[in-house]
């Protein structure tokens, strides 16, 4: 359900809502709006009349939300949600590129790799430190060295970093150099972890599952929301279907769909999606086509010796030469790369 405050309602009849709501067992949410506020009601609204609220002082209107999922939808919130990060914001009109290596490997790695992509403006760097591989015996990540040796690239090059959690009990300690959680694809129905990056606060990258449905990349999105934690990037990165000849088929069509039903930003990961480096760039030019709010690239100093997804990452001079083209395609879909 859904509460419409009048324009400027006093705060007084704001918690008088939300006390109401409280009273009836539900939890409420504010969701402030470009020009008012609502008040998203979750919990067993089933019980709740739409006249509990209708007569109470400021209320304007008050909605029943069909969808599954709650607060992800827009019709709890209209506008876009715009992630603020200081010095740019995901979301908006600009485009969030995030690029790196899918694993951070060495220091000189992933110096090299932080030295050049900031050269090139970027301001999100992506490396795993914790690795989900599917094989036991496969590079596992270089663990909490690997988040140190973040901390150290952050600190040196003032890079925003997004990384892996893997379980709830790491969160801690790479939320000390996370500026983004990434949330992946073998992880995006892990209830406890879904809830425990809710309560962080912190942005969380939401990456969907293999097998996963829209509907349910938006209800474990809704499962981080649940705990007022708005700053949720959702990320296509390719589905499982038949086809062999791909690592994945990336799901564009996800992207306008998941911008009619939500609010949140929706990011595009053509590495995954696809799996051969030389095809990233004309997926991340479709994607970006589609309305995408931005896109997460593995970009690597030597992809032949990559201990993880070498084949499917770019070289400093392919990523270079695409931005290029996506700076020109750009405005076409009314967005910005400001680098
Ligand atoms: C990754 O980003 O390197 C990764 C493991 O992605 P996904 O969870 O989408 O497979
Ligand atoms: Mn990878």
């Amino acid at each position: 359900m859904l509460i419409l405050m009048g324009l400027n309602s006093p705060r007084t009849d704001i918690e008088n809502v939300k006390n109401k709501v409280i009273s009836l067992g539900c939890t409420p949410h504010e969701i402030p709006g470009a020009s008012r506020l609502a008040i998203g009601i979750t919990g067993p609204t089933g019980t709740l009349k739409t006249e509990d609220f209708k007569m109470m002082n400021s209320v304007d209107d008050v909605v029943r939300v069909t969808k599954n999922y709650k607060l992800v939808s827009r019709m709890m919130k209209e506008d876009d949600t715009i992630i603020d990060f200081g010095n740019t914001t995901a979301g908006g009109k600009e485009l969030t590129i995030i690029a790196g290596p899918c694993s951070v490997e060495s220091r000189d790695q992933i110096f090299e790799i932080a030295d050049r992509l900031t050269s090139m403006g970027i301001k999100f760097l992506r490396a795993g430190a914790y690795k989900p591989r599917s094989s036991p015996y496969s590079f596992q990540g270089m663990k909490e060295k690997g988040i140190e040796l973040l901390g150290e690239v952050k600190e040196r090059y003032g890079i925003k970093i997004v990384t892996e959690v893997l379980d709830p009990y790491t969160i801690e300690n790479i939320g000390k150099v996370a500026d983004i959680f990434q949330l992946g694809a073998r992880n995006m129905q892990n209830f406890s972890l879904l809830d425990a990056v809710g309560k962080t606060g912190k942005p969380v990258l939401l990456k969907r599952g293999m097998s996963a449905t829209i509907e349910e990349l938006l209800l474990s999105a809704e499962y981080i929301l649940s705990h007022n934690n708005f700053n949720v990037l959702l990320c296509e990165r390719g589905i499982r279907t038949f086809e062999t000849a791909t690592r994945n088929t990336l799901d564009l069509n996800a992207v306008p769909v998941i911008k009619k039903h939500s609010h949140l930003p929706i990011i595009v990961d053509p590495s995954h999606g696809i799996g051969i480096g030389d095809k990233v760039p004309a997926m991340s030019l479709a994607a970006i086509a589609a309305g995408a709010d931005g896109l997460i690239l593995e970009v690597h100093n030597d992809p032949k010796n990559a201990l993880s997804d070498g084949y499917q990452s770019l070289t400093f001079d392919q990523f270079e030469k695409l931005l290029v083209k996506i700076k020109q395609l750009a405005p076409i879909v009314d967005k910005e790369l400001n680098l």
